[in-house]
């Protein structure tokens, strides 16, 4: 593999005695790695859904090695159903760091295409906020098809500058993860063109813009919260250097332990820090975790959106149809014309870009409301009223997924869930023996 003769001087100073190691690791192949996501599958599904072993990472009890002979993982049945994501295995080792717990307050900064957005939802369960903002307005898209597919019912979705986002949002969030830009050494065994762009003006000019992205990051967080900083590249300056800065500006700030156990201490005496190189089992990957100082105020949450009283009715109407337990008291907002399922205690959202808060519950088509596939991405088959589960290899899952119409249960109408498996993947209609695809015409394979 031919890597710039710079960035290897850079890295035989850097390694030492390990550069060979290194030089040797260029050879091989890289790491493929997927992530479990527990808002859908469970660890057992995923582990028989393969017709070979998944190895765990010492990364994240979510992330698991898979073979090159997995092939193209992005076909699965179970990728278009949520049930995992695809991830380069140190690329889960940030999340693990920040550890967030059910019922707090997330935000991820920089969050396309949202691998580690999508980490944070499911050790969130679905309780409390995971904001993910994504500066980049066509990357914020994919991250809401992500976090859709993923079955995210608690996000919001923002387009934000950080220097707008972060003072607006002054001690909002528990914990906030900033996976900056970064010059992408880590990733030059998965991709040649990353490599031929490298330069030391771009591995300085990525150091400058993340410092102003962790002096921002640093607003958003409460006092007694905790930042989470990642990259996926080697280079000092963009890694210990950053943090070192960002200490001596910041005094509130103090460096923790990541708690991570895969890859191995930060270098230049910053052994609290993570890093992780291709010879640990990653692509390549760094994290430092960042407590700040100081007593939290509560929160300022906004009003929430008045639902006109025939928006509501209609809206709850299709909770009823869909599901066996509605909600009795869901919050809803609607959104042009559609109606969102959306988190509670949001704070004021204008001005923030924000693309979406919370699921799509339904739709006006024409005079009707009719509901939409991202609810039922974020619903298991034992909470609908009624749900097709198709085995993953069937000719029924693979038309399902090509838009076709199926058979169903003679005696079933209605609203109806697909899944793949036990995994929700999309819906229908169900009337006289056959179901009517309502799989999104974007997401159809072929
Ligand atoms: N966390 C993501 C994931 O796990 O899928 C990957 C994030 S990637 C390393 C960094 C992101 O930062 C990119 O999506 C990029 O568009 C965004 N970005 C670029 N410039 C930025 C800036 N000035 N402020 C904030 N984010 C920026």
């Amino acid at each position: 593999m031919d890597l710039p003769a710079p960035f290897l001087r850079r890295m035989q100073s850097l390694l030492g005695d390990e550069y060979p190691a290194y030089l040797a690791c260029c050879e091989e192949p890289h790491f493929r790695g997927i992530r479990l996501n527990t808002l859908k599958c469970t660890e057992e599904t995923l582990l028989a859904s393969f017709p070979f072993p998944l190895e765990r990472t010492p990364f994240s009890p979510l992330s698991f090695y898979y073979p090159p002979e997995g092939g193209k993982i992005g076909a699965h049945p179970l990728h278009h159903a949520g049930a995992f994501y695809s991830q380069e295995p140190s690329a889960s080792s940030a999340v693990t760091a920040l550890a967030p717990q059910p019922g707090e307050r997330v935000l991820d900064l920089c969050a396309a295409p949202g691998g580690k957005s999508t980490q944070i939802a499911a050790l969130l369960g679905g309780e409390g906020l995971l904001w993910s903002n994504e500066v980049v307005r066509s990357r914020a898209n994919i991250l809401l098809s992500n976090l859709e597919r993923m079955g995210v019912r608690n996000a919001v979705v923002s387009s934000c500058r950080p220097e707008t986002l972060c003072p607006a949002l002054e001690g909002f969030f528990d914990r906030v993860l900033v996976d900056a830009p970064c010059s992408g050494e880590g990733m030059f065994r998965r991709d040649g063109q990353a490599a031929a762009e490298w330069s030391e003006e771009h591995v300085r000019s990525c150091a400058v813009r993340q410092r102003a992205i962790l002096d921002d990051a640093a607003r958003a967080l409460r006092p007694g919260g905790t930042l989470v900083y990642s990259t996926c590249t080697f280079s000092p300056e963009e890694n210990e250097e950053t943090i070192a800065a960002f200490l001596s500006r910041h005094e509130d700030f103090s460096l923790g332990e990541t708690g991570l156990s895969g890859g191995r201490p930060g270098f230049f005496g910053m052994t609290a820090a993570r890093r992780i190189f291709p010879m640990d089992g990653g692509e390549g990957h760094f994290v430092a975790l960042l407590r700040k100082q100081g007593e939290a105020l509560p929160p300022a949450f906004a009003e929430p959106a008045a639902v006109p009283p025939a928006v509501s009715a209609a809206a709850r109407e299709i909770l009823g149809e869909v599901f066996r337990n509605p909600e009795r008291d869901p919050a809803l907002a609607p959104a042009g014309d559609l109606v969102l399922l959306a988190p509670r205690e949001l704070p004021e959202l204008r001005g923030l870009g924000v693309l979406r808060a919370g699921v799509p519950l339904c739709e006006k088509k024409g005079k009707r409301y009719e509901p939409c596939h991202g609810l039922f991405m974020a619903s298991r088959p034992e909470e609908l009223r009624l749900c097709l589960s198709l085995q993953l290899d069937s000719p029924a899952l693979a038309a399902f997924l090509r838009g076709e119409e199926i058979d169903a249960p003679g005696d079933w109408k209605g609203w109806c869930g697909v899944a793949a498996g036990s995994v929700v993947t999309g819906f229908g209609k169900c009337s006289g023996g056959r179901l009517k695809n309502r799989y999104p015409k974007g997401l159809r394979s072929f």
